[in-house]
């Protein structure tokens, strides 16, 4: 039995998002940061959408791993120095001393894809000489655009070419592949080509009225998606998940009220006091 089914590496704006996903669906996720970091190089943030006058790179950090943690993932300040893989998995050991078995693996540590050197050899790998010396390092290039190299349960959101240049598309990235990783590990748990994405979404009530309020309409559309032979379990279950998305009117005003409140943590008290003397201009 692996540790953890999924292990990230890298704690910045793409594995936090990788983790968020893998973690919300229910996957015993562990995720590592230490080392070299861009977000870190920033001198300020002004284009990550949804902070209009844009954020400092430490409260942005702290609020993707405060995110990570929320969604259930552990979050271990430790780097990564290998990955090797196993029969049912893979390996994964850190500078440390710590050594986790996990399902799956995701690179996301757009500045080191050394520990990859072992699981993915030469190929992976582009040189270059500066001042004499002879430099490797990870082909941005390797992986395909859903993260995925050739490795059953192994991808690379991070370095991911011009798909990590930027806070807000390596975040996409790091959510994208985690949805990849998903819907292979439903697929291995049987679930229907039609219906192996998973969509991390709460809906309204106003989403399950009419026909929808009815399991047979949904019966009816997962039945138009899979194949005749699918199991009707798994269509059953499926259609319990999408009722349990379900959130009615107070029960969204209470997620608001909560969601304020955890924001407010991430703000220094003296400029919410200034904002309750009316000092904020
Ligand atoms: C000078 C500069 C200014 C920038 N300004 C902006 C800007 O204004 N707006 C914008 O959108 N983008 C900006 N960027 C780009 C932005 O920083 C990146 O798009 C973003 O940080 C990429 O996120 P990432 O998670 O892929 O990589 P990173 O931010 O590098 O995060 C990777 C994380 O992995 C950790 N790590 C590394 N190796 C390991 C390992 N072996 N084991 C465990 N953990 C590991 C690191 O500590 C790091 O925290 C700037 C970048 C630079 C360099």
């Amino acid at each position: 039995m692996a540790d953890r089914d999924v292990v990230v590496v890298g704690g910045g704006p793409t594995g936090c998002s990788t983790g968020v996903f893998t973690a919300r669906y229910g996957l015993d996720t562990m995720v590592f940061d230490r080392g070299n970091a861009a977000l870190a190089r920033a001198a300020f943030i002004e284009n990550y959408p949804g902070f209009p006058a844009g954020i400092d790179t430490e409260t942005l950090r702290d609020r993707l791993h405060d995110h990570v943690e929320e969604a259930g993932a552990a979050l271990v300040s430790d780097m990564v120095e290998s990955v090797e893989e196993t029969e049912d998995g893979f390996v994964v050991e850190t500078q440390e001393g710590r050594t986790v078995e996990t399902r799956y693996v995701v690179a996301a540590a757009w500045y080191d894809g050394s520990y990859l050197r072992e699981i993915l050899g030469d190929e992976a790998f582009q040189k270059h000489a500066h001042g004499g010396e002879t430099y490797e390092h990870f082909d941005p290039e390797y992986a395909d655009a859903d993260g995925r190299v050739g490795v059953e349960g192994l991808y690379v959101a991070a370095p991911a070419g011009e798909r990590n240049a930027q806070a807000i598309i390596a975040a996409g990235t790091g959510a994208h592949v985690a949805r990849e990783l998903i819907a292979d590990h439903r697929a291995s748990e049987g679930y229907p080509e039609g219906v192996r994405a998973h969509y991390d979404w709460l809906r309204p009530h106003s989403e399950f009225t009419g026909d929808w309020a009815e399991r047979e309409r949904w019966r009816e559309w997962y039945d138009s998606e899979t194949p005749d032979d699918a199991d009707d379990d798994r269509r059953e279950q499926y259609i319990d998940d999408a009722f349990a998305t379900r959130r009615s009117p107070e029960a969204v005003a209470d997620l608001r009220e909560r969601a304020h409140d955890r924001l407010l943590e991430h703000i220094d008290d003296d400029r919410i006091r200034a904002y309750l003397d009316d000092e904020v201009v």
